[in-house]
């Protein structure tokens, strides 16, 4: 039986998805145990009310800042640590997560595993991640009693269910002296202000468009579905579209009801960051690309004649 600790994310006053992922997979690790969930700044009483989730048995809140902030989440989750004595401490593998796991494992002196897919707990912590872009598979057996992981986006189901846990302020004295840095304000970089990791439908496009003035057919299908537009990573480093469209591994992971990659192989790469759509399509001329592997619905075709019959049809 182990106490588990999980931090929630949220940004720009949303909880972020893998709030909820990380709520199955602490109760999960938890077992029999007690599933302890933080949020850390913001609304935190709005962010508690929707986190009341099957599974979490208590929220404990801390109202400090806004938004994200390295210094007062480490010292947060190592108060909440020292208070509540969890074997195990779970966080997102996000932009946040990466920028404070490692700082709180530190402070605590317990190992991190990072990139978690598969956690288990059989009398000591198991934990499964994929190494060379997914080529490999490994398994982490944890030489420890205490430690921290950061969990990938999109692995675990979000926990819908709701539930009854206890919620409770938790009683945090800042040492401002140690926070060193402060969110002042945000400002979008590129594609304004699409994220393509909230889409229902994806029309994803790749190195099969050729030139960049033939993105115009691939936004007109996207158009004609109300789907967003996204890209493999040869379209984001030709300079074609903004590197927030970017689906993989050094992109965005995403996981919509419907991804219609257009003129994409299908390389590790890519699919580590969309393998977990509901549907997949692919519309490709090589009937052997790697994108059939995992397609529910392929049409192999030219892209060029195939799309505008879609259009067509769609309108
Ligand atoms: P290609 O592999 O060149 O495939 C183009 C496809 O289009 C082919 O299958 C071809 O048959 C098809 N095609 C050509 N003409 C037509 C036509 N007329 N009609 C229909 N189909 C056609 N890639 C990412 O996407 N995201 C990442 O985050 C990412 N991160 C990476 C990180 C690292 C460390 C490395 C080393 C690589 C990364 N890559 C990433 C790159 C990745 O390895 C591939 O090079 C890339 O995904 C290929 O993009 P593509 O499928 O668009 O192009």
């Amino acid at each position: 039986m182990s106490d588990v600790l999980a931090v929630a994310e949220h940004r720009r006053g949303e909880l972020r998805d893998v709030s909820f992922e990380l709520v199955t997979a602490g109760a999960e690790l938890a077992g029999d145990g007690n599933l302890h969930l933080a949020i850390i700044g913001g609304d935190v009483d709005a962010f508690a009310e929707e986190l009341s989730l099957d599974g979490v048995d208590t929220i404990h809140t801390v109202a400090e800042g806004d938004e994200f902030n390295h210094d007062v989440y480490v010292q947060a989750v190592a108060a909440l640590y020292e208070e509540l004595a969890p074997t195990y401490v779970l966080m997102g593998n996000t932009v946040n997560g990466l920028d404070y796991a490692p700082a709180v494992a530190e402070s605590l002196d317990i190992p991190l595993v990072t990139d978690a897919i598969g956690l288990e707990n059989d009398g000591g912590l198991v934990v499964t991640r994929e190494m060379y872009a997914s080529k490999v598979e490994s398994t982490v057996e944890v030489d420890a009693d205490n430690a921290a992981v950061t969990i990938r986006s999109a692995e675990w189901e979000p926990t819908e269910a709701a539930g009854e846990p206890a919620i409770e302020a938790f009683d945090f004295e800042l040492d401002e002296s140690r926070v060193r840095s402060r969110v002042t304000g945000f400002e979008e970089v590129g594609g304004g202000d699409v994220d393509i990791t909230d889409a229902d439908v994806l029309v994803s496009v790749g190195r099969g468009i050729e030139e960049e003035e033939n993105l115009e057919l691939v936004q007109n299908l996207a158009d004609a579905l109300g789907a967003t537009l996204s890209s493999s990573r040869p379209i984001v480093d030709n300079g074609w579209l903004p590197k927030d469209r970017q689906v993989g591994q050094s992109g965005k992971v995403v996981t919509p009801k419907f991804y219609i990659a257009v003129g994409i192989s299908g390389a590790v790469q890519h699919v580590a960051g969309m393998k977990g759509a509901e549907n997949i399509v692919a519309i490709n001329t090589d009937p052997d690309a790697p994108i059939f592997d995992i397609a529910d619905y392929g049409i192999v075709g030219d892209l060029f004649d195939v799309v505008p019959e879609l259009i067509e049809q769609f309108e």
